[in-house]
């Protein structure tokens, strides 16, 4: 089916995520008399934005501006990354701490959700000029951030370098103090988890691997054999390659911010990993075919991973995507327009708040060692992951079925909430998994009572 849209298309993330909750709220179970909740648990907690003044390494003074949103404690502190990029914003950190809280619930760790971001170009700046910026961004936090309350991660160009330097600042803040949970990401020597560094992306395998093997994509039921394009190179998107092509997928296609390489008969992916480590790209890699940043998405394959950044599936391409299932990595890449495309196209999404939440859980355990001061065997700590992916994977694919048996229910209980026939969106994934995650947040809250 075609479905043109012919308006332009509001790609504000903050918009985007109120779109999303939107959709779900109408299969919120107990309706009455949580509608006021319903609106709570949307607003963010707490805005910080701060101005700060850095000395690059020619000497000149510029002044970088720095975002931390918590969105909610309702059950426990903030979790979430911190990124550096040109176009982070209020609206988009928002955003991403609202799927943060979402994403925490959906896997049932203990965290609220938070998320920050600092506007620079992070290919522009000096390893000095990102630590100095770290640093100060770190001290505009002060006691905002902490072990109990909000506690950072590497996100969009961090990495566990910056997590030590965040680490290191608060804990000269705060001589004396057993201050290591301040942040996960951190290198191993730091009291980090080995297996971090790849956990976004060994979560997105395990969650693809469960969905294939209960039956998610008739006809796919492995990754053994199935065509796979990942869009990022980055922490996520290299990880997530290499475990893919591990677990016998062929990758044919992979790109980063310069441009992507294809070869339908599947790529080396080792080989890949060290020409983007020399060359600094994936898009010359001399065995594959280059093509430009956004023609990646258009590959015909079994799996894509969008592992790159927001908005790259809109309206404008979704009717051009030739995917059987589609897992987001990335955070947010797929626009609630171009969902109901893909929707009405057959083609599923394990949506980002299930498909890319291994990050946290096993920041988690990093946080939870910290505490304990103790070292989880490697093993231990992915076992764990793989078992909280799969039940999570297991609770949105049943609760999704429980919604479309139950439609008729839903709607005619929606419509007696809001006092009028109101339509609601046949529910994907997504839906299924937010809906199962507002719900926790909202059973927490109830039970938290709202005080006074
Ligand atoms: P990263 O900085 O390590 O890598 C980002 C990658 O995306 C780079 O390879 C970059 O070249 C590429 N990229 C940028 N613009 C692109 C474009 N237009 N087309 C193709 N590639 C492009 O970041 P990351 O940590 O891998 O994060 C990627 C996404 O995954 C983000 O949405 C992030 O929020 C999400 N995520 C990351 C984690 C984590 O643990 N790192 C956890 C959950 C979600």
């Amino acid at each position: 089916m075609t479905t043109t849209i012919s308006h332009a298309e509001d790609l504000n993330l903050h918009h985007i995520v109120k779109q999303q909750y939107d959709r779900a709220v109408p299969f919120a179970d107990d309706l009455d008399g949580w509608r006021g909740i319903a609106q709570w648990l949307f607003e963010p907690d707490r805005i910080i934005e701060v101005t700060m003044p850095v000395r690059l390494d020619d000497g000149y003074v510029h002044i970088f501006r720095g975002y931390r949103v918590l969105h909610s404690t309702v059950r426990g502190p903030g979790k979430g990354g911190i990124r550096f990029h040109p176009e982070a914003g209020a609206d988009e950190v928002k955003a991403l701490a609202t799927w943060m809280s979402w994403k925490c619930a959906l896997v049932d760790v203990p965290f609220g959700g938070a998320k920050g971001g600092v506007v620079c170009d992070p290919h522009a700046l000096s390893n000095g000029e990102k630590e100095r910026i770290t640093r100060r961004f770190t001290t505009a936090l002060g006691d905002t951030i902490g072990p109990f309350t909000d506690i950072p991660a590497p996100d969009l160009y961090t990495d566990s370098q910056t997590m030590a330097w965040i680490y290191d600042t608060y804990t000269m803040m705060h001589p004396g103090q057993a201050t290591l949970p301040v942040v996960t990401g951190k290198p191993v020597e730091l009291g980090g988890v080995a297996a971090r560094s790849g956990a976004t992306a060994q979560g997105v395998f395990y969650v693809t691997e469960h969905f294939l093997q209960i039956g998610g994509i008739p006809g796919l039921e492995k990754l053994d054999g199935a065509n796979v394009v990942v869009q990022g190179f980055g922490n996520a998107g290299r990880h997530a390659a290499r475990i893919f092509r591990q677990a016998g997928a062929n990758v044919i296609g992979v790109s980063d911010s310069k441009g992507g390489t294809v070869d339908l008969s599947g790529l080396d992916v080792t080989a890949i990993e060290h020409h983007k480590d020399e060359a600094g790209t994936v898009s010359t890699y001399p065995d594959g075919e280059t093509v430009e940043p956004g023609a990646i998405l258009e590959v015909p394959c079994d799996i894509l991973v969008p592992a790159a950044l927001e908005n790259q599936i809109t309206t404008a391409n979704a009717e051009r995507i030739d995917a059987r299932l589609i897992v987001e990595a990335a955070n947010g890449p797929i626009t609630p327009e171009a969902d109901i495309v893909l929707s009405q196209r057959g083609i599923k999404v394990l949506p980002d708040i299930l498909a890319n939440a291994g990050g946290v859980v096993v920041s988690y355990f990093e946080w939870a060692q910290n505490i304990e001061n103790q070292r989880w065997e490697d093993n231990d700590v992915l076992e764990k992951l793989r078992r909280r992916m799969r039940r999570a994977t297991e609770v949105v694919v049943t609760k999704r079925a429980g919604m479309l048996d139950g439609l008729d229910s839903y709607r005619s209980r929606w419509g007696r909430a809001v006092g009028h026939e109101q339509p609601i969106q046949l529910p994907d994934l997504r839906t299924a998994a937010q809906t199962v995650a507002i719900g926790r947040c909202r059973d927490a809250a109830l039970q938290r009572g709202v005080w006074p």
